[in-house]
């Protein structure tokens, strides 16, 4: 019997190693990895780079307290800011703290500038921020709050794509919108570019803060660093985790020089946030994932994958509805329930992850090699095949 609490449903497998975009099981068999940790795992796994920067920094100081200086950290926040919109980092360790401290720095910024009553924070319905309380009523979703006591107040959200009622809830009381630029628990659905800017000119209308949530979409994993970036806007506010730590528990949220006023001493911390070894590895990873050779490669592979997927999709009209995603954050979404083919993928020796609206999300490490994917590819046509 298992002394873990019935919080997950675990498929019955188990791994007693990584290697590159590989995963070898207890059960002997060998698995390709496009789950990755869900987006985790950017660069595979036992990457020498990241194993060396562990490594090294394990015979020097484990963790220090955010009460002294921290320069592993300083120089990872240096380097986040150079390479985007931000001005400013706070470390976390997981997605959830992350865009929590999110909401915090929005709502700490209104009350900073004498607009406490500013602390709404209007976000898409059944979106994905985390499991923490502020989080999943930030979301709204039956599922994820039911049983969890009364509603958190200071939450409102709308259904994806109805920009009617966006602008009609917000109010005097709306201090942010919050958004992922591209869903990806909610079924990889994606912002268009021209909605981005759109939203960037309502929130600098109505004179309020965005935050554009890339936990998952970050880092590197839509083929831009930020997913954002194609529409050339500037939020206020990023959280990030999952892809910037490689497998280390990293989280933070970025943030511009304005939003960031509000953020004096004693209004966040964290003991675990931005440890030496955490920052080490998020070094690591940010060198080799920020690259413009890395991203590029990212962009090719992806164009080349999801033609490919397309042409699946013509071959087996029946089973596919639509290739959805961009870079290495793909869906396929199929016409009915996608439990079974998930599971039939696996048996091919093809890790993959639901999501909603019946898609099944592929999320191939960023450094993968066209053969690995060329080996998904055939797997998922021997798959439809069998279910066509
Ligand atoms: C995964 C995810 C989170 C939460 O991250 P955790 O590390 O699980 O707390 C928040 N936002 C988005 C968009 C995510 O995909």
């Amino acid at each position: 019997m298992s002394y873990l609490a019935k919080n997950y449903n675990r498929k019955n497998i188990a791994f007693k190693y990584g290697k590159g975009s590989y995963l070898y099981a207890t059960n002997g068999k060998k698995y390709l990895d496009f789950v990755s940790g869900i987006a985790v795992n950017s660069l595979g796994h036992s990457h020498p780079k990241l194993i060396n920067a562990l490594k090294k920094q394990s015979k020097k100081i484990w963790h220090i307290s955010n009460a002294f200086q921290i320069p592993e950290g300083e120089k990872l926040a240096k380097k986040l800011c150079k390479k985007t919109f931000a001005d400013y980092v706070i470390f976390q360790n997981s997605g959830a703290e992350a865009t929590e401290a999110a909401i915090k720095v929005a709502r700490r910024y209104f009350y900073s500038i004498g607009k406490p009553h500013k602390y709404e924070i209007l976000c898409v319905k059944n979106s994905f921020h985390g499991r923490t309380i502020a989080a999943i009523f930030a979301s709204g979703s039956k599922k994820m709050t039911e049983g969890f006591g009364p509603k958190l107040p200071g939450f409102t959200t709308f259904v994806f794509g109805d920009h009617k009622a966006l602008k009609k809830k917000i109010n005097k009381k709306t201090a942010a919108i919050m958004v992922e630029p591209i869903m990806g628990e909610g079924g990889i659905k994606e912002i268009p570019v021209w909605c981005l800017q759109e939203l960037r000119k309502l929130c600098n209308k109505k004179k309020i803060l965005l935050i554009l949530d890339e936990v998952q979409c970050g880092i590197s994993r839509s083929g831009d660093f930020f997913a954002f970036e194609k529409s050339k806007i500037k939020p206020d506010i990023v959280p990030i985790a999952k892809g910037i730590g490689g497998g280390f528990p990293i989280g933070a949220v970025l943030m511009n020089k304005k939003v960031a006023s509000g953020m004096i001493p004693g209004t966040h911390g964290s003991t675990f946030g931005g440890n030496p070894l955490a920052m080490v590895v998020g070094n690591a990873v940010m060198d080799v994932v920020s690259s413009k050779r890395f991203l590029k490669n990212v962009k090719t592979l992806s164009k080349y994958f999801l033609s490919s997927l397309n042409n699946l999709k013509d071959k087996y009209p029946k089973i596919i509805k639509e290739i959805r995603g961009r870079g290495l954050l793909i869906g396929i979404q199929l016409k009915k329930d996608q439990t079974k083919f998930i599971e039939k993928l696996m048996d091919n020796g093809l890790l993959t992850i639901r999501a909603g609206e019946n898609v099944i999300r592929i999320l191939p490490p960023l450094n993968v090699k066209k053969k690995e994917l060329d080996l998904a590819l055939k797997i998922i046509n021997q798959v439809c095949k069998k279910f066509n």
